[in-house]
């Protein structure tokens, strides 16, 4: 391919303060990897917005095309594992982070980073779960790994109408769970009801500081918020129940005691799904297809084209952003 195509370019100047503009860029301009992909649907996640904003310090190599998700089509490859024409998604890996990512025409990756595009998801669907439906579907397995099912009891999900919360809830309810949202918009009741939960908290029930131990609520949790708000979901897990923390939207700090891990024998997952292997990817992602409701994703995701990234960026850090946003790259 010759000529040039449109990304967008966080930079910093010596002071470090950090600007965004929308350049040109060429394929010689692309860092290196095995795997040149045409970027053809991407998203916004929480991280991307922090690296847009610069609210927090996620990018680690400058100038950055930022951007951790995307589904492309190869146009040439020096790697046995994928050719050209072939459809591809990735999610992470530091992309976006210390590598040029999707937030640009095209990108040039390492192969071991992508995977097969999933079947039986559109790049347009497989874009509105994103790095955070694939996350919320890690959390989910996690709990289910450590014997979690529906007939243990219910399931609380934290940041409800946020990408990972949203997601979860739509893929819990299909399973069979009890799903109780957190969320501190309960103007949205109705709309995570829809995804499927059964019944909506306000989130102030769980971000103040509260006691070591709370009355049991629920079985399990799924945790995007941190802060008080993941040590009060531990605090009222009933005895013998697990967690998967995955975020930190209210805080990184976790002030919280050891009584619901030794009196209750409570679990606490830990959810990477930056550095998840390749495996787990694959199987989170095939999960994904058979265990979300396509009409629920659809719902929920709102698809913007390449002009709307960065106002969309500072929305998700504003916490303005309901569900998923997917940008579609072929408009
Ligand atoms: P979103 O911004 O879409 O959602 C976060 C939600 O958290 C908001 O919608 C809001 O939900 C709630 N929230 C926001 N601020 C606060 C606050 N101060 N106190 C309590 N609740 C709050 O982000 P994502 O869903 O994409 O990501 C959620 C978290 O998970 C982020 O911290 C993100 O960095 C992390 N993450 C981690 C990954 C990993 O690999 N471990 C991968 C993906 C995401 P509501 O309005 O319903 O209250």
């Amino acid at each position: 391919m010759s000529g040039t195509f449109k990304a967008i370019l966080v930079s910093r100047d010596e002071e470090k303060k950090q600007s965004v503009d929308v350049v040109d860029l060429s394929m010689d301009d692309l860092m290196e990897g095995d795997v040149t992909v045409k970027v053809e649907a991407t998203t916004i996640n929480y991280k991307d917005g922090l690296a847009i904003t610069g609210k927090s310090p996620v990018v680690r190599h400058w100038p950055m095309v930022p951007g951790i998700d995307l589904v492309g089509t190869v146009v040439s490859s020096d790697s046995g594992s994928f050719s050209k024409g072939d459809k591809v998604l990735l999610n992470g890996f530091g992309v976006g982070e210390t590598h040029w990512g999707a937030y640009a025409g095209y990108a040039r990756l390492s192969a071991n980073w992508l995977i097969p595009m999933p079947k039986g998801l559109t790049p347009l669907q497989a874009m509105g779960v994103g790095t955070a439906g694939y996350t919320a579907m890690l959390c989910v397995m996690a709990l289910e790994k450590y014997g979690i099912e529906p007939s243990k009891g219910p399931v609380v999900v934290t940041g409800a109408n946020g990408g990972v919360g949203s997601v979860a809830i739509a893929i819990l309810a299909k399973l069979g769970y009890h799903v109780i949202a957190s969320t501190g918009r309960p103007g949205e009741a109705d709309f995570l009801k829809e995804l499927g939960a059964s019944e909506i908290i306000d989130r102030s029930e769980l971000s103040e500081p509260g006691r070591p131990l709370g009355k049991e609520r629920w079985a399990a949790g799924v945790d995007g918020v941190g802060s008080h708000t993941l040590a009060n979901v531990l605090a009222q897990t009933s005895y013998g129940g697990a967690v998967a923390a995955c975020g930190l939207a209210q805080g990184f700090d976790l002030p919280a005691t050891v009584m619901p891990f030794i009196l209750r024998g409570v679990a606490l997952f830990g959810i990477d799904s930056v550095m998840a292997s390749k495996e787990k990817r694959i199987e989170a992602w095939k999960r994904i297809a058979t265990d979300l409701d396509m009409d629920k994703l659809d719902a929920i995701t709102e698809t913007i084209g390449f002009d709307q990234i960065i106002g969309k960026a500072h929305d998700i850090i504003d916490g303005k952003i309901r569900g998923r946003v997917v940008i579609d790259m072929t408009a």
